[in-house]
C-alpha cells in the first residue's frame, strides 16, 4: 500500500545506524530462565523483579476472578466500569503506600501522563529531572505550565530552578525514584528539603522501586523516612508487582480532581477483574513474603560483586537494575548476541534510550533467579567480554 514510503526511508536509515530493533518473543512464561528461538536462556532484561508475575497466589486470584466476574468490564470507570474490588483494591493500595487515597490507572505511562497533564496550567510551573522517564516527558508536554529542566540529581541545578520559580501557584518537582537505565536513586531527603523551603510539591515516579524499595516495598518515600512529606507517588503495577497497571498514591482532593480531570483515566476501559485481583494479591504477597524482596536484594549484591570482580563497570548503580557500561551502540549489540549465543538474554540499550556513547546492557535479577543461574550467567558475560576484548 502507498503513503508510507517516508516512514520505511527513516526505518531504512535506522537499519543502517543499527538502531533498528526487532521484537524478540518468549516462547515462554516470563522467569529466571525463558525460551526464546527454541533456545533455554538465563533472563536478566525483564522488570519481574520479585517473579510475580508466576506466583500461584496471583494466579489463582486472577482465575477466581474470570470465574466470578469474566474477562472484562465494559466501560470507563466513570460510567459503568466501577467494579467494588477496583475500590477495595485502591483501599489497600492507599493503606500500604501510608497515603489518604490511591487511584489506579491503565498503566504507570497513563499515570504519569494523566497527573501531569491534568493539575498543571498556566500559572504553575514543573521542575523536572533531566533524565525522568518518557511518561513524565510526554505528561509535561501535554501541559499549558512553565517547564524547567534540572540537571539529573543536581541539587543546585534544582535549587537554581526553584528560585528563578518564585512567581508561579504551583511548583511541582518531579523525579524518578529509581532511574532506570542507571539503578541510582533519587536524592530524596535533600528533594524535600528544597521543596519545604521553597514551597514546591513534590511528584515521585516509584516505577522500579515499588516492591524494591522501602519497607515491604513500599517505595522510594518509605525508604528515605519520608511518608507524609511527598504529595504524589506514582507507581506501576507492571514490574514488581508482577501485573499491569499504574496507580498514584495521594491525597483525597488529587484523587478526586483526577476523576473528574485525568484524561486517560476517564477516557479508557477499566482494568479486567483478572488484572485487579492479582494486583491486590500482590500486596497481600508483598506484605506477607518479605523474603522475596530479601532475595532480590541478595541476588542483586551477589551478581553486581561479580560482573565488578570481572572488571566490567556497573556505574552508579544502587538497585537491581545494574547496568554493564560498553560505550559504543555497535559493540552493545555485538555483546547482547554474543551473550544469547552463551545463553543469557540482556538486552542492549543504545541511543536514544540512553545518549550516544553510553551504551550499555542493562541487567536485572530477580527473586527467581538461583545463585547456579547467576554463576553461569557471570561465567557467561566473561566468555562474551573476552570475545569482544573488553576485559
Ligand atoms: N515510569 C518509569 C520510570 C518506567 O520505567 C516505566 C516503565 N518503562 C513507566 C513509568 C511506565 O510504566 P508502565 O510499564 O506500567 O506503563
Amino acid at each position: 500500500m502507498k503513503g508510507f514510503e517516508y516512514l520505511q526511508e527513516e526505518l531504512d536509515q535506522m537499519k543502517e545506524e543499527g538502531t533498528f530493533r526487532e521484537l524478540i518473543p518468549l516462547e515462554s512464561p516470563q522467569g529466571s530462565k525463558v525460551s526464546i528461538k527454541g533456545k533455554e536462556v538465563i533472563q536478566l532484561s525483564s522488570n519481574n523483579y520479585l517473579g510475580l508475575t508466576s506466583h500461584p497466589r496471583l494466579k489463582d486470584a486472577a482465575v477466581k476472578a474470570v470465574e466470578e466476574y469474566g474477562v472484562g468490564t465494559g466501560s470507563v470507570r466513570t460510567i459503568a466500569g466501577t467494579l467494588a474490588m477496583h475500590e477495595a483494591f485502591e483501599e489497600k493500595l492507599a493503606a500500604f503506600k501510608h497515603t489518604e487515597a490511591a487511584l489506579v490507572f491503565q498503566s504507570g505511562f497513563t499515570t504519569n501522563q494523566g497527573v501531569l497533564s491534568s493539575m498543571l496550567t498556566d500559572k504553575d510551573v514543573v521542575i523536572s529531572d533531566e533524565l525522568n522517564h518518557a511518561s513524565i516527558i510526554d505528561g509535561i508536554r501535554l501541559t499549558k505550565c512553565a517547564k524547567k529542566i534540572y540537571k539529573h540529581v543536581d541539587m543546585k541545578s534544582l535549587q537554581e530552578k526553584l528560585e528563578e520559580s518564585k512567581e508561579y501557584r504551583t511548583k511541582l518537582i518531579v523525579t524518578d525514584g529509581v532511574f532506570s537505565m542507571d539503578g541510582n536513586i533519587a536524592p530524596l531527603p535533600e528533594i524535600v528539603e528544597l521543596a519545604e523551603q521553597y514551597g514546591a510539591l513534590i511528584m515521585v515516579d516509584d516505577a522500579h522501586a515499588s516492591g524494591v524499595l522501602g519497607e515491604n516495598g513500599r517505595g522510594t518515600v518509605n525508604h528515605f523516612g519520608l511518608d507524609g512529606r511527598v504529595h504524589i507517588q506514582v507507581g506501576t503495577l507492571s514490574k514488581a508487582i508482577g501485573v499491569l497497571g499504574g496507580y498514584v498514591a495521594t491525597t483525597k482532593t488529587l484523587k478526586e480532581y483526577l476523576i473528574h480531570k485525568g484524561r486517560p483515566f476517564l477516557f479508557s476501559t477499566s482494568h479486567p477483574p483478572a488484572v485487579t485481583a492479582a494486583c491486590d494479591a500482590a500486596i497481600d504477597v508483598l506484605l506477607e513474603e518479605p523474603e522475596l524482596m530479601q532475595k532480590l536484594w541478595d541476588n542483586r549484591a551477589f551478581f553486581k560483586e561479580g560482573l565488578e570482580n570481572l572488571g566490567f563497570d556497573t556505574g552508579i548503580s544502587e538497585t537491581p537494575i545494574t547496568p554493564v557500561l560498553i560505550g559504543d551502540d555497535a559493540v552493545t549489540h555485538q555483546f547482547s548476541d554474543e551473550l544469547f549465543k552463551e545463553g543469557v538474554f540482556a538486552q542492549g540499550i543504545v541511543f536514544p534510550t540512553v545518549p550516544k556513547g553510553k551504551g550499555r546492557i542493562r541487567t536485572i535479577v530477580t527473586a527467581e533467579h538461583s545463585k547456579e543461574e547467576l554463576q553461569e550467567a557471570l561465567q557467561a558475560f566473561e566468555r562474551a567480554g573476552n570475545t569482544l576484548n573488553l576485559l
